[in-house]
């Protein structure tokens, strides 16, 4: 069994991505390894499966790659949140405050019933604008968040402090 420090070495930094002074952190490095994969998958599975959700939610588009793989191990539905325009039916969306501007996070109408149980996924929490967008958009449809599960937190930047504020349970497998 791999550990929490093998996984994060797994992780590489890349500096001035997507701007400069920004340190992005690429999990395709870690995605690309079959052992990191399944460690990866296995420990967000663990944490998720006690609270036995109905279906998972990921944000795109990393949270689609991490989110899929969860829903496949617990056995659960997959629904994508996805950016504005690119769900082909009809969506029910949020609009969110950016750095600069504004974004929207749409998902199919419909596709989180009422009274479902969620666990949200992505692949890093940042300062948490995101991911507080899509619970929010998720709470709307009348269903339930039940934690919101990270492969990385920034803990610097207060994402998941946000989310508690919310009332938004979360962890994140390497911080
Ligand atoms: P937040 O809304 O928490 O500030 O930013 C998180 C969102 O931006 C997530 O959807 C995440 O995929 C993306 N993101 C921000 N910074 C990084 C980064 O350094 N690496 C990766 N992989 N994603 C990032």
């Amino acid at each position: 069994k791999m550990s929490a420090d093998s996984l994060a070495a797994l992780v590489r930094t890349i500096p001035d991505f997507p701007k400069p002074g920004i340190q992005f952190r690429d999990i395709t490095t870690l995605l690309a390894d079959a052992a990191g994969l399944a460690e990866l998958v296995e420990r967000m599975a663990a944490a998720a499966r006690p609270l036995d959700p109905a279906f998972i939610a990921g944000i795109e588009a990393r949270g689609f790659i991490l989110g899929a793989a969860l829903a496949h191990a617990l056995g659960v539905g997959f629904v994508p949140v996805r950016k504005k325009g690119k769900l082909p039916g009809k969506t029910v969306g949020i609009d969110y405050v950016l750095e600069y501007g504004t974004d929207r996070l749409e998902l199919h109408e419909g596709q989180i019933p009422d009274g479902a149980r969620v666990v949200l996924v992505d692949d890093l929490i940042a300062t948490g604008g995101t991911a507080l967008a899509a619970a929010q958009l998720i709470r709307e449809q009348g269903a339930t968040v039940l934690m919101a599960l990270f492969a990385i937190d920034l803990p610097d930047l207060g994402g998941m402090a946000a989310l508690e504020a919310d009332g938004v349970a979360s962890a994140a497998i390497i911080a």
